[in-house]
């Protein structure tokens, strides 16, 4: 992690290197190298105001803002696209505050935050990848006190955790979780991976990337170092599954590989699916794959 003490680098700008000052980066760092050495708890942190409302990725912003240095190259998407208005808006401000090179290429990046997305590319150990989070308890959804909860993950009581995921079961059949699906972490902690679908999640285990999660409206910060045991929650004769598109392609790049987003065009009543992971797409289409290519 680059520390930087200078102000902005931009001409005529009076703001603090990465807008926030010293001292929140260094308190950030710090409870990040907690969250490192403690794999999925939740540590809590003084989070800070900034110019976008709470809920919009404040605490992702906040991770990027106290570990980026003028030499990183950055990425930000949103559902897995670099174009949408809140990474376009959360990629304004850091470029403004830092002057830092920006892509849209996965490989290319060494900082990439996102929101409800991993890229499908595999990524590296000298990258790192900062997800924003809205809801980062994942035992909020059966037991509504904070204190009970952290005294939950203390004693190492999931007990409630597993009776949701038999009740589920139990009422539909499998077990009904789309995002936000629980996942182990290190064999101790449950964690909340935040809104990013099933798909993803293989992707979190054993990784060579950093993953480190900002919960800016939560007050929390937590992490996945480098070659970390996760593995969701499952049981022997209900496992774990990721979403199902067999059968469906993306419309653009013919891809059946990837995560696909469904549009419906009710002026035909046709369904269209496209893959959420807009730089995957893209370097599809500039190789000359597409739909009706020979290795969708
Ligand atoms: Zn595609």
């Amino acid at each position: 992690m680059a520390v930087e003490t200078t102000l902005a680098a931009t001409k005529g700008n009076l703001l603090n290197f990465a807008f926030v000052d010293e001292n929140t980066k260094r308190e950030i760092r710090r409870k990040l190298l907690k969250a490192v050495a403690i794999p999925g708890y939740q540590v809590p942190f003084a989070s800070r105001e900034l110019p976008i409302a709470r809920g919009w990725g404040t605490g992702g912003l906040q991770i990027t803002m106290a570990i980026i240095g003028p030499d990183d190259i950055l990425k930000v998407i949103d559902q897995g696209c670099d174009g949408v208005v809140n990474a376009v808006n959360l990629r304004n401000l850091l470029v403004k505050t830092t002057g830092v090179a920006t892509t849209y290429r996965t490989e290319e990046a060494t900082i990439i935050q996102t929101r409800h997305r991993i890229p499908e590319k595999a990524l590296r150990n000298d990258q790192i990848l900062v997800l924003q989070v809205p809801y980062p308890e994942p035992l909020r959804r059966v037991e509504p006190s904070e204190q009970v909860t952290r005294q939950m993950h203390g004693e190492n009581d999931y007990s409630l955790a597993w009776l949701d995921l038999y009740e589920r079961v139990v009422r539909w059949g499998e077990i009904t979780i789309g995002s936000q699906y629980p996942v182990l972490v290190n064999g101790r902690y449950i964690m909340s991976p935040s809104p990013i679908p099933r798909w993803d999640l293989p992707k979190l285990n054993m990784a060579e990337t950093l993953f480190l999660f900002g919960a800016g409206r939560e007050k929390r910060i937590y992490a996945l170092p480098p070659y970390t045991s996760v593995k969701p929650l499952e049981f022997e004769d209900y496992r774990f599954r990721v979403e199902d598109f067999s059968g469906k392609c993306c419309h653009r790049c013919g891809s059946t590989k990837s995560y696909l987003d469904e549009t419906y065009n009710a002026a035909g009543g046709e369904r269209f699916y496209t893959c959420s992971d807009s730089d995957f797409c893209d370097e599809r289409l500039r190789n000359g794959k597409g739909k009706g290519s020979a290795d969708a």
